[in-house]
């Protein structure tokens, strides 16, 4: 097993016996960074989702990795986004040959190219038809028929493994030509540092000696003037000579906020695709082609199941399956349709914007692993004291419910307890570091929960 398989599979029980608020508030962004020696290092996003975990779930986490696998002696946790996307690093299996065998892709040094994306395994489909043809045909011949191209488009529909797919091409027909894929806040890394360094002239001529400039994520240059400079004479001295320029955004780049007028003209300048929502056949196609690329084949019912319920981006998509390869692996077995149902459940919360007193109580309760009715009570307990406070102030900020109804709600109450409470929880926000995060926390389940 490899460790994105290993954490898919704990993740996976980990599901099945918690809520599902707890489980995308807590897991969301974890990862096994390293595994050496029995001992596992977990990164999670931040140090209060460490203090949590360690304290909370600890045991029960280390219980299932022990079960997975007894060589593990200890779990570690640490704070840092580590570019966990379990995806990315997600072993490739040849469907060519009988036996499984993984490879782990490498994300080229000079180029910052990952050669898994490509144009072979990138699906087509009316929702991205446009982006697809232009891409191809500036892979053909850069510098010469679009530019610069832009697409752009939402979150996980192909963005950037389309624009790596033409670099990878480039590569392919065109070996002497350089190429380079950076991010759009890498570039404003690169010119920061370069500031500070006084190392600026290097940082150019590096640019301006390349062939095809793929800049992915172009929303991120939003107000940031200094990169934007630098990026328009950038793109001004690649143009000027016939170089490829490929940008990507998450909007068009008129609705680019603060984006300097000029740059923003240059990127209406040459050809501009767009890629849109894919339809429920294309959708299907993409879970074929995965499962296919994985060695795996699952049930029509089951890529039906997921292609219903999971609509708007195809990196949830690959999640899906993901878990569903995981389940495979481990038990040696197809999942049955209920069982698929209950591995994906955390991955489809739907979003129902609508608060009211109730909700915002059980979230809270929830949250803090408390009864209903305990919130409600008159305990002067100090453990149902905090929720109970903090309930009252969402009561009152979210709902703008008067103070006696507030009172009311909590079991009879006086209108003086719930001002009492709202304040104090207004001053301990401000001092609290730990008790905003969790006051977000809950928001944030109360919004999509
Ligand atoms: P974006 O950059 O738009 O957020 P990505 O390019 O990272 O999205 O795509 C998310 C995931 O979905 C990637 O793993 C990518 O390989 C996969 N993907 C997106 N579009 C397609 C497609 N048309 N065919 C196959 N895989 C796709
Ligand atoms: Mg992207």
């Amino acid at each position: 097993m490899t460790k994105e398989e290993l954490w898919q599979a704990v993740l996976a029980q980990i599901q099945l016996n918690i809520s599902q608020a707890n489980f995308a508030t807590w897991f969301k962004d974890t990862g096994i960074v390293s595994y050496k020696e029995g001992a596992i290092m977990i990164s999670v996003p931040n140090s209060f989702a460490k203090e949590w975990l360690e304290n909370k779930y600890g045991k029960n986490i280390f219980k299932i990795l022990y079960n997975l696998d007894k060589e593990i002696k200890g779990v570690k946790y640490l704070v840092g986004k580590t570019e966990l996307r379990s995806f990315k690093r997600m072993p490739f299996i040849l469907p060519t040959t009988g036996q499984l065998e993984f490879e782990e892709f490498e994300i080229n040094k000079e180029t910052n190219l990952n050669p898994r994306y490509t144009f072979e395994n990138f699906v087509v489909g009316p929702f991205n038809e446009l982006a697809h043809a232009a891409a191809w045909a500036t892979s053909k011949k850069p510098g010469l028929v679009y530019n610069p191209l832009f697409i752009y488009g939402g979150v996980g529909l192909g963005k950037t493994h389309l624009l790596q797919a033409i670099g990878n091409a480039v590569l392919k027909n065109f070996s002497n030509k350089k190429v380079k894929y950076i991010p759009a806040e890498k570039f404003t890394a690169g010119v920061v540092s370069s500031i500070k360094n006084h190392d600026m002239e290097n940082f150019k001529k590096n640019l301006r000696s390349i062939d095809v400039l793929i800049l992915d994520d172009a929303q991120f240059l939003a107000g940031k003037e200094k990169t934007q400079e630098e990026f328009f004479h950038t793109f001004n001295s690649l143009y000027e000579n016939n170089k490829q320029i490929i940008i990507s955004s998450d909007r068009p780049p008129k609705a680019i906020p603060a984006l300097a007028e000029r740059l923003r003209s240059r990127f209406e300048g040459g050809m501009i695709g767009d890629i849109g929502y894919p339809d429920y056949e294309t959708r299907i196609a993409i879970l074929k082609t995965k499962s296919q690329e994985r060695g795996m084949n699952f049930p029509e019912d089951i890529l039906d199941y997921i292609a219903s319920n999971i609509q708007r981006n195809i990196r949830e998509l690959e999640g899906a399956l993901n878990r569903l390869v995981a389940y495979q692996k481990i038990n040696n077995q197809t999942p049955s349709l209920e069982t698929t149902k209950s591995l994906l459940k955390s991955l489809f919360v739907s979003p129902n914007k609508v608060a009211n007193p109730k909700k915002i109580i059980q979230v809270v309760a929830d949250f803090y692993d408390l009864k209903e009715r305990e919130i409600l009570s008159s305990s002067r307990k100090k453990e149902v004291v905090k929720p109970r406070q903090m309930a009252m102030f969402l009561l009152r900020e979210i709902l703008k419910s008067s103070y006696p109804f507030i009172g009311r709600k909590f079991g009879g109450k006086d209108h003086t307890t719930a001002i009492h409470a709202c304040n104090k929880i207004v001053k301990e926000l401000e001092n609290n570091e730990n008790l905003s995060n969790e006051m977000e926390l809950i928001k944030q389940r109360i919004f999509t929960a």
